[in-house]
């Protein structure tokens, strides 16, 4: 019989004002100098100030490290693990988006390693030649629900070098607490809003469609994608809205637990675009879904009936729930096209290789070439669905 190798994520709290109980967390946990890894636009925020004075009282003493990007770099990690050298952190809170969260991790896994970032690289067994215990704990505060990396094993970091996304893995980057806090959220702007929720739905719809084997996930995936049709618009319209800003939340550690079954094209598409070109990962998702579809509808036509009657669409088949993303699409203003954010064919033969060669490109429902990949992106461009 074929061994399979499942995981589930970690301890996870929900509800408002959780994350007030952070400081409690660190200190009976025995983290007594964290460093709260963000971005500079959050670390200047009243969530932040107010979270920074919880951690520096009592036995603790807190720090901040905001040096991060959309996108983040090597070097951003490598900024973060002097940091938290110099002041002898001994644990990470990572509050942000995907991009804090990877980076925090990052920093997590490697601080205390003798080998540089890249040698972590999700390649065979490259993570065991971490020392586990030099890793430090990390806690999640996500303020945005999208990429679900609190629950993740892995950090994508960009060498900006070779302008290429790394995947970077070890099973302890995986946090050990998560805070799922809606009060976190509510300053999300609308765009904002619908592109991270885009990426949220990406990860349950790719992991749904995905051929691996994993039942537990393909359920998980099912009901994630079921709180985006829900819950997704309602944030979007209604930022203040706790109870759609908390089943986003949810959503969103959903499609990460999920994508264990596998992500697809939208993904290796957007990674590759979001390495030469520094879009936003969610909205890259976002405009791809579509045409991605289109270029899988073959392998699944049965997946799509089950998906069209659990989400009860009118039109329970293929083109039903493609006709419903179309219109959550519109609904949330996102672009139609790649070309509407600015992007052209000038990169497109080389879009097509590095798309077919990133680790999502492996649990796509079938195997597509460069040159479908540069075709997918062309359609994309374009505005073609191609049925
Ligand atoms: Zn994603």
């Amino acid at each position: 019989m074929t061994i399979l190798h499942w995981h589930y994520p970690t301890e996870i709290m929900v509800g408002e004002g959780i994350s007030q109980q952070l400081p409690d967390y660190c200190l009976s946990n025995g983290i007594q100098r964290p460093l709260i890894v963000t971005d500079p636009y959050l670390a200047q925020t009243a969530t932040l100030t107010s979270l920074l004075q919880h951690c520096q009282r009592d036995e603790l003493s807190a720090a901040i490290f905001s040096d991060i990007s959309g996108n983040p770099t090597g070097r951003q990690v490598e900024l973060g693990i002097d940091a938290c050298i110099k002041r002898h952190h001994d644990g990470i809170i990572a509050v942000g988006g995907g991009s804090s969260m990877d980076a925090a991790k990052a920093i997590a896994l490697v601080a205390r390693q003798a080998q540089d970032l890249w040698a972590f690289e999700d390649i065979g067994d490259n993570w065991r030649q971490a020392n586990p215990e030099d890793i430090l704990p990390v806690i999640a505060l996500p303020t945005t629900a999208g990429t679900g990396s609190e629950v993740g094993r892995a950090a994508v970091i960009t060498n900006e070098e070779t302008k290429v996304k790394k995947i970077i893995f070890h099973p302890q980057m995986l946090p050990q607490q998560v805070f799922l806090d809606p009060m976190l959220t509510l300053n999300l702007p609308p765009d904002l809003t619908a592109a991270t929720g885009m990426d949220a739905l990406s990860h349950n719809l790719e992991a749904f469609c995905s051929p691996n084997y994993h039942p537990m996930a393909e359920s998980i995936a099912l009901e994630g994608i079921r709180l985006c049709q829900l819950y997704l618009p309602i944030s979007h319209a209604d930022g203040s809205n706790l109870q759609a800003r908390t089943q986003m939340l949810i959503a969103s550690t959903m499609g990460a637990t999920a994508f264990q079954k596998g992500l697809g094209a939208m993904h290796a598409l957007a990674h590759s675009l979001g390495a030469r070109y520094n879009k936003h990962h969610g909205l890259l998702n976002a405009i791809l879904m579509p045409y991605v579809l289109c270029a899988n509808q073959r392998y699944l036509n049965e997946k799509m009936t089950r998906l069209g009657r659990y989400l009860n669409l009118k039109q329970p088949d293929f083109m039903g729930v493609l006709n419903w993303i179309l219109h959550l699409r519109e609904t949330l203003n996102i672009p139609n096209t790649l070309a509407d954010i600015g992007l052209d064919n000038s990169e497109i033969e080389l879009i097509g290789m590095m798309s077919q060669q990133d680790a999502a490109a492996a649990s796509n429902p079938i195997h597509l070439t460069a040159e479908q990949y540069e075709t997918i992106y062309q359609h994309a461009l374009d505005g073609t669905l191609d049925l």
